[in-house]
């Protein structure tokens, strides 16, 4: 198995957990899905469809609540949780 690309950079999250920018919903932090593309290794948001990359569209999920104190501790997979309330 290929090292997750996000944590290197970063470091483990605490919850586990990342937040796609792009779809707004959660998976678990090694549950990207891989991509290749001229040859290279593109780590990829887990939802199929989603051009949300893990290292810049991917953001620890207790960031995300740090601004939505609402949200559970551990999200939901599959479910949309905005950025912007309505
Ligand atoms: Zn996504």
């Amino acid at each position: 198995m290929s090292k997750n690309h996000r944590s290197e950079a970063f470091g483990k999250t605490e919850s586990g957990f990342l937040w796609c920018l792009h779809c707004e919903r959660a998976y678990e932090e090694d549950d990207y899905r891989v991509v290749e593309k001229d040859g290279e290794e593109f780590q990829m948001c887990h939802y199929e469809g989603c051009n949300g990359s893990t290292v810049t569209d991917g953001w620890a999920w207790e960031d995300y609540r740090e601004k939505h104190p609402d949200a559970p501790k551990k999200p939901e997979i599959g479910k949309v949780y905005p950025l912007y309330p309505e």
